[in-house]
């Protein structure tokens, strides 16, 4: 695609999007900013890429005849998916009949379970990844186990933010991490669950992974810190030897280019010693990505929009070094933000309030974001910001 319309007119680019939070409310924009026509779509009302759109349409993206129907009424030129649980049979098959999907409906399909990517990855591929079983009961799990030893990671095939993900650290742990990983499948299309070996990595990164009309490129790596699977703090660029990010790099572009397709796509990589080790890939912006919102000077959110347009992303050139700090909400109602002015009187502090209009346990509501000469003081700043943001919850 080389031309783009005028939105609301008969020549408009219209693009679809399958999950509407917090990244795809940041592409939604990036896409108006190129003019294009954004169709947000999601289980709920009110969702954040909704609220900057269109046009929406809520229905959960698992119901095939729905996703179907949308599509035949918007008629979009791009459909992007912006989260994992879709009923990606139905865009193999309309994407067969001339629907583009981004990056491509098998890309989608294969990595919205685990066992796709990460059969992809260690099987055809040969990346070097953690030991896994994929267990459909307790029993097999027990085998499993047996197999891989102490401590182990059981995750859902289908779940994202380390929803059901819990540490197996001796037989006595297994049925409750079972249970736990069964109620964090509820309600996916895929309710097995993979069980992997610990990697007890020096450290974790996201390698930002751009594929467009002008080539494949990696941004700068970005380090993270997750808990209980969720990602709580992130920064741009992370420190690596020069030999373990070429290794890393070509990784992410061997993966990136198995999968085809124009977008960005966030792949996760543990780090230990010289060792790379291959985690997930996302085809789609990444949370920990975040960063690059101040870290560089087209974030992922641009050149996602760029890519799937088909136009030319160029270098992706690094700006500062920069940090973000998501920031939670914990309990039940709708979220009231407090602590803004002393929030952002930390020098080069952004924040980011995605609003969600409501919180349910623990959700990740908003993102405070800081640059600084280094990535430390980045870190300290985006810390600072976030730490000083109140959520009260109504
Ligand atoms: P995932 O949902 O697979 O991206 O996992 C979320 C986070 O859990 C990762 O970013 C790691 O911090 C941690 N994690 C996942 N799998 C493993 C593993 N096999 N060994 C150690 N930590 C892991």
């Amino acid at each position: 695609m080389t031309t783009l319309g005028t939105p609301l007119s008969s020549s408009a680019t219209r693009a679809l999007l399958l999950g509407s939070g917090e990244l795809g409310k940041e592409v939604a924009i990036e896409l108006q900013r190129l003019g294009c026509e954004v169709i947000a779509c999601d289980r709920y009302a009110n969702a954040p890429a909704m609220q900057v759109a269109h046009r929406s349409h809520v229905f959960s993206m698992q119901d095939g005849e729905k996703l179907r129907e949308v599509i035949a009424s918007e008629k979009p030129d791009l459909v992007i998916p912006e989260i994992e649980a879709i009923a990606t049979e139905v865009l193999l098959e309309l994407e067969g009949q001339g629907l583009k999907v981004i990056p491509t409906a098998r890309a989608t399909n294969l990595t919205m379970n685990r066992e796709g990517i990460r059969r992809l990855a260690a099987e055809e591929l040969g990346l070097l990844t953690s030991p896994y079983h994929f267990v459909s009961t307790l029993d097999e799990a027990h085998r499993a186990v047996e197999q891989l030893g102490f401590p182990c990671v059981i995750k859902p095939l289908m779940s994202s933010s380390g929803k059901g993900q819990s540490v197996i650290r001796s037989i006595d742990d297994l049925p409750s991490c079972w249970e736990e990983a069964k109620e964090g499948a509820r309600g996916s299309a895929d309710d097995r669950c993979i069980i992997e070996g610990f990697v007890s990595f020096d450290y974790e990164i996201t390698l930002l992974t751009v594929s467009a009309v002008d080539g494949i490129r990696c941004c700068a790596p970005i380090g993270h810190v997750q808990i209980d699977g969720d990602y709580r703090e992130s920064w741009q660029p992370a420190a690596m030897v020069d030999e373990v990010l070429e290794k890393a790099e070509a990784m992410a572009k061997s993966v990136v280019s198995a999968l085809g397709g124009y977008g960005i796509f966030g792949v996760e990589l543990f780090v230990r010693g010289e060792d790379v080790i291959f985690s997930e890939v996302s085809p789609r912006p990444h949370d920990t990505g975040l960063v690059t919102l101040v870290s560089q000077d087209l974030s992922e959110f641009d050149l996602h929009a760029r890519a799937i347009l088909g136009l030319p992303v160029g270098e992706v050139v690094p700006r500062v070094p920069g940090a973000s700090h998501a920031l939670l909400g914990r309990g039940d109602g709708i979220p009231i933000f407090e602590g803004l002015v002393e929030a952002l009187s930390v020098p080069t502090s952004q924040l980011r309030l995605f609003g969600k209009p409501e919180c349910k346990g623990e959700r990740r509501l908003a993102v405070a974001l800081a640059s600084g000469r280094d990535v430390d003081e980045a870190r300290q700043r985006a810390r600072a910001c976030g730490e000083r943001v109140k959520i009260a919850l109504t």
